[in-house]
């Protein structure tokens, strides 16, 4: 059945599902619940059409700049680094943050051969460089290459007279921040150093 072998192959290609939850899932969905099959169709063309990338923050927006960005109530002063668009959702949900964002491509990886202007510093140089950011945070995962990633970037905006700050510990070394509980991230930012 060439339909549902290309819809297991599709589940296959998700983070954490292997060859029988793909099957599984699949099984499922087209003998038991239709209506979410249905749903989850739908949802991923409409998010496919309308999610594109924030011009100013490179993070999610259904519009060219994010409601984040449009709104004029934060803190201009204050710029958040984080890896993903995930890791930003992850500080927005934690309510301790009240500034603006930017989002990386990703971390620095020498072993693959991605270094800073792979995940944007350069955009990132230009962002912060705005002449009313006076402080940029560094919330890079806690991982070696998020460690890599907040030393190589830091040094970059402290060359251009950018105070740089980076998460308090507290977030366990080698975490995620999207795995992250929401206290302790909350945690982490006040006490940010
Ligand atoms: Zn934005």
């Amino acid at each position: 059945m060439a339909a549902l072998d290309h819809l297991v192959d599709a589940l296959r290609k998700l983070p954490g599902i292997g060859p029988k939850s793909a099957q599984r899932i699949a099984y499922h969905l087209l003998q038991h619940d239709r209506a979410a099959a249905a749903q989850l169709a739908a949802g991923l063309t409409a998010a496919l059409d309308q999610v594109q990338t924030c011009t100013r923050c490179h993070g999610f927006a259904e519009s060219p700049v994010c409601a984040v960005c449009l709104d004029a109530q934060r803190d201009p002063a204050l710029l958040c680094v984080v890896e993903s668009p995930a890791d930003q959702a992850v500080i927005e949900r934690s309510g301790s943050y009240r500034g603006y964002y930017f989002v990386l491509g990703g971390r620095v990886s020498p072993l693959d051969g991605r270094g800073p202007r792979d995940v944007g510093a350069e955009a990132l140089l230009a962002r912060a460089g705005d002449g009313r950011v006076a402080e940029v945070i560094l919330a890079t995962s806690f991982t070696a290459e998020g460690e890599a990633t907040a030393y190589l970037l830091g040094e970059a905006l402290k060359a251009r007279g950018l105070k740089v700050s980076r998460l308090a510990r507290g977030v366990p070394i080698g975490a995620e921040l999207e795995y992250v509980d929401l206290g302790t991230l909350a945690h982490a930012l006040a006490d940010r150093r």
